[in-house]
């Protein structure tokens, strides 16, 4: 069994074709799937969305390339976490390759989020692109170790990789793995070790080859979790079964 440990499944193009797409995970054998907020205006959207299905869980954060859109409070992020859905808090962090300077509002808010963590008692899920030092030392200044939670979709170094290790976060690999470019993140994909590493699709974005360019939706979660394998030359089945059990000890508000 695998599980989509980070996807937009409340986007339009994929909350339009929801019953297919549940079809599909089904088939695949994936289980289970973290459907990630970006903003509040959008949170009871996607409420709707995961709220009929037992195998559907939700987040709730704002992303930070999200420049004009309200921002939460510590108070409000940790009372929207009550929700029995809700197993964790983002996805939040710093990008600053989409935005420039001056940013002092998203690491406020990546701030905010990660003090919402700390109140709430539920783990966050990092994004970071372009500011891994910055996103580094906010951790350390707030103590996310205390809590722990996941870099979602990681594309930066190894060193980066064990500094969030150390800090009790696991590394999630997207469909990027299996792009024929990215040379560096596969060679990271054999040195993370396996009890540390969670798979997801990050859809509607970055299909996994063979259908990169397409929609992605997380039944193809499955191409990653083989790439993975291939590179690390497992069976895949090490890597369903670990990346699974990683993905309900991190959220560990899931009761199974
Ligand atoms: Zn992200
Ligand atoms: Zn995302």
């Amino acid at each position: 069994m695998y599980v989509d440990s980070h996807c937009h499944l409340d986007f339009p193009e994929l909350a339009e074709n929801l019953p297919g797409i549940l079809e599909n995970m089904k088939r695949n054998q994936v289980g289970h799937a973290l459907v990630v907020s970006v903003n509040m205006p959008q949170w009871p959207g996607l409420m709707e969305v995961v709220a009929p299905h037992s195998h559907l869980y939700a987040s709730v954060g704002v992303h930070p390339d999200y420049e004009d859109t309200p921002e939460p409070t510590v108070e409000q992020l940790a009372d929207m976490a009550r929700h029995p859905k809700v197993v964790a808090i983002g996805e939040t962090g710093l990008d600053y390759f989409r935005l420039s300077e001056p940013l002092e509002w998203q690491r406020e808010r990546f701030r905010t989020h990660i003090r919402a963590s700390r109140k709430s008692g539920l783990p966050l899920i990092i994004h970071t692109r372009s500011a891994s030092e910055d996103t580094l030392r906010i951790m350390r200044e707030e103590g996310a170790d205390e809590f722990g939670g996941v870099m979602h979709c990681f594309t930066e170094s190894w060193e980066v990789a064990q500094a969030a290790m150390e800090m009790n976060f696991y590394i999630s690999l997207s469909g990027i793995v299996t792009f024929k470019k990215a040379v560096d993140l596969q060679d990271l994909a054999t040195r993370i070790p396996l009890d540390r590493l969670l798979i997801e699709t990050d859809s509607p974005f970055l299909a996994p080859v063979p259908y990169r360019g397409k929609t992605n939706d997380p039944s193809k979660v499955i191409h990653v979790a083989e790439k993975i394998a291939e590179l690390r030359a497992v069976p895949v089945a090490d890597v369903a079964r670990q990346t699974t059990e990683n993905f309900f000890s991190l959220f560990s508000k899931i009761k199974r």
